[in-house]
């Protein structure tokens, strides 16, 4: 199945599955992880939560990256904590799990 995204210019290429995650936004733009449909509210498309680091050069996770940009009404206190289970939830740390192939 084909699928067309839309990534930035400056986004670095895909790695191979299993190697390191390099933030090139791929599988959260062709769909959204369980929390990212949670937050997305759909099981298709780009995720809502996705956000683009232009000084990194990277995308990054919203709900790791700034959980209060997410959910407004989350306590400053209970930051930390979002954090800490996103990271979890979205298996950060274990390698680039997407069997996506990008076509240029
Ligand atoms: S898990 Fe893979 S496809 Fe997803 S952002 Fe990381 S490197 Fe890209
Ligand atoms: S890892 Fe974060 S940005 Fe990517 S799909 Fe999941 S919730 Fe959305």
């Amino acid at each position: 199945m084909h699928q067309i995204i839309y990534l930035q210019p400056d986004a670095p290429n895909k790695p191979a599955w299993g190697d390191a995650c390099n933030g090139c936004g791929v599988c959260c733009l062709a769909e959204p992880c369980p929390l990212g449909q949670l937050v997305s509210g759909r099981r298709r498309g780009a995720c809502d939560a996705l956000r683009w680091d232009a000084e990194h050069a990277r995308y990054r996770c919203g709900v790791v990256a700034d959980p209060q940009g997410i959910w407004p009404r989350l306590p400053a206190p209970a930051v930390p904590l979002a954090r800490r289970l996103a990271l979890r939830w979205i298996g950060a740390g274990g390698g680039c799990d997407a069997d996506l192939v990008p076509l240029a």
